[in-house]
């Protein structure tokens, strides 16, 4: 059971659902179980679901699961193979991705970039592929290789490498934000529409009659400083429900003058 409030659930997103659910996510010899479970929950988070693993040193795993918290069935629909050219073979468009850009053997793509490449591709048919390396060394250059595009997360200058499952949360945000990422929503309940011109006015009246009536407004300065409020309330641009409380503010000073 979550409160959180949420995001349209991403079956109602519009025609990229289909391919987002195309992207293939490899990790390459991951050592670290706990980083596979991480990286299946931050696929599922941004509505990706394949996930093939190259010769991980250790899976199924008790730490990847309880590092998915609640991503498991991507976990239990894994593919895992021994090498990387069995991930790969029936791919048409694979983006590595790496913090490190020693020998460039492909162009490199910021995230956004691959993100609508990689999408633009899977919505035509195609199959893709997002790789991602190991937590000490990365890919090989002979992997980088394989890759049309390489892919590099922009960090600050000097510490260009993160943790592999995070490496993996940024570029599947950016896969769904180039599959049309729905919009938050405000609950109904908070829904009121702005005030109109005619709801704004009456209140301006009313206001100016109570100001008046508690002696705060007196003739000669009052034009001024009904400018000045109106200046004010018009900024705010009030939503009807809140004029009416103020309105009703205004009525009870009213009633205890008279
Ligand atoms: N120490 C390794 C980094 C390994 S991090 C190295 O220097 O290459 C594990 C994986 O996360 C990387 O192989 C890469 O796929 C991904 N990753 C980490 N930081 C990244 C970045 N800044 N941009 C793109 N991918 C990154």
């Amino acid at each position: 059971m979550t409160t959180e409030r949420s995001l349209d659930p991403v079956p109602e997103m519009s025609g990229g659902i289909a391919a987002l659910a195309r992207v293939r996510i490899v990790l390459v010899e991951t050592s670290h179980p706990g980083n596979i479970g991480a990286a299946a929950r931050a696929m599922k988070n941004m509505g990706l679901g394949r996930l093939t693993l190259v010769a991980p040193r250790r899976f199924p795993d008790a730490e990847a699961t309880a590092r998915a918290s609640g991503a498991d069935d991507i976990l239990q629909r894994a593919r895992v193979v021994p090498d990387l050219a069995a991930a790969l073979a029936d791919c048409s468009l694979v983006a590595g991705a790496t913090a490190r850009l020693r020998t460039i053997s492909s162009p490199v793509l910021a995230p956004r970039e691959a993100g609508t490449a990689l999408l633009e591709a899977a919505a035509g048919g195609a199959e893709v592929a997002l790789v991602f390396g190991r937590e000490r060394s990365g890919l090989t250059n002979a992997e980088m290789a394989r890759c049309h595009y390489l892919v590099q997360i922009p960090t600050a200058p000097g510490f260009s490498s993160l943790n592999l499952a995070q490496a993996v949360q940024v570029l599947a945000y950016e896969l769904l934000l180039a599959a049309g990422a729905p919009r938050p929503r405000p609950p109904d309940q908070d829904a009121y529409p702005p005030a109109t011109s005619e709801q704004m006015e009456g209140f301006f009246r009313h206001l100016e009659q109570v100001l008046y009536a508690v002696g705060f407004l007196k003739p000669p300065q009052s034009r001024t400083l009904m400018r000045r409020l109106r200046r004010l309330f018009l900024r705010a641009r009030p939503d009807c429900n809140e004029i009416n409380i103020l309105r009703g503010i205004l009525s009870a000073v009213d009633e205890r003058e008279e």
